[in-house]
């Protein structure tokens, strides 16, 4: 079977450390990016030195067009799309009165029609095929309150809907929908609270650390492969712990 995987927003953090664990477990890879074409490009080639293939695409996966436009290139230079990892999302606090109806439409077209358009993009392949695997990532702000951070705390609760009833409507047809729900993972989304903050939480997380892109790219790793295969619908926390 065609392992091919498009992972969204994989030019930096989780979703570069998925790139590259994906790559290491045999899938090539369209590595996806809206801004940093140099990272997208670095991701590239340390996926080619594993000996995967792999291409950059910039895309804005708000936009439905760029979207299919994407999957297209993927599927003609790497095959039709076997696993869909919907990852890019954008994060920022406010209190809910100073939420701008332009704040609250962008972080809906990212984190939420984001995976509307790339499900879609990649669907009618994997149906055809009777065969794919879809993981979204939400937040376990997605399953707990998060005081100023209404608006993505809502994108992410509405992606663990999406994924739970893909997954009831996609099964039948061979395909596994699952989402992740990460803890505080250190990278440039959570760099931008500053040392002394993510010390704090640090210090909350029972396991006593902040968790790493390698960790969420773990279990990605997990649920798209075979051990996974009688998994579909579940909202796997990876947090230390945090919201236990
Ligand atoms: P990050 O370090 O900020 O990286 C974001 C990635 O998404 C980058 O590759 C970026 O591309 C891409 N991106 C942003 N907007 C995009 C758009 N409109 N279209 C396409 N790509 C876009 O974020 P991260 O921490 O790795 O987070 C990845 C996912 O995990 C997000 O959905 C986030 O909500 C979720 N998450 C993160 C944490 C955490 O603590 N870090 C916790 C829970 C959930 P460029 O490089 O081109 O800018």
């Amino acid at each position: 079977m065609n392992k091919t995987a498009l992972i969204t927003g994989s030019s930096r953090g989780i979703g570069r450390a998925c790139a590259l664990q994906l790559a290491r477990d045999g899938y090539d890879v369209c590595v996806n990016y809206v801004e940093r074409e140099d990272c997208a490009n670095e991701v590239v080639d340390a996926i080619r030195a594993l000996g995967q293939r792999a291409i950059a695409v910039r895309a804005d996966v708000s936009d439905r067009a760029a979207v299919n436009e994407m999957a297209a290139r993927a599927k003609q230079e790497l095959g039709s799309i076997s696993l869909l990892v919907s990852n890019a999302g954008i994060a920022g606090q406010s209190l809910f009165q100073d939420v701008s109806e332009a704040m609250w439409k962008r972080y809906f077209g990212v984190n939420v029609d984001g995976a509307f358009h790339t499900v879609q993009a990649v669907l009618g392949d994997m149906l055809h095929e009777k065969h794919g695997c879809i993981i979204t990532i939400s937040s376990i702000w997605g399953l707990r309150g998060a005081s100023c951070e209404v608006t993505y705390s809502a994108t992410k609760g509405a992606l663990i809907a999406l994924t739970r009833s893909l997954a009831m409507e996609l099964a039948p047809s061979g395909i596994r929908a699952n989402c992740i729900a990460p803890g505080v993972i250190k990278t440039d989304m959570v760099d931008v609270l500053g040392e002394e903050t993510l010390a704090d939480l640090a210090e909350q997380t029972p396991l006593g650390r902040l968790g790493t892109p390698e960790d969420i790219a773990h279990a990605v790793s997990f649920l798209a492969s075979e051990r996974a295969s009688f998994i579909t619908g579940q909202v796997l926390t990876s947090d230390g712990g945090f919201i236990l």
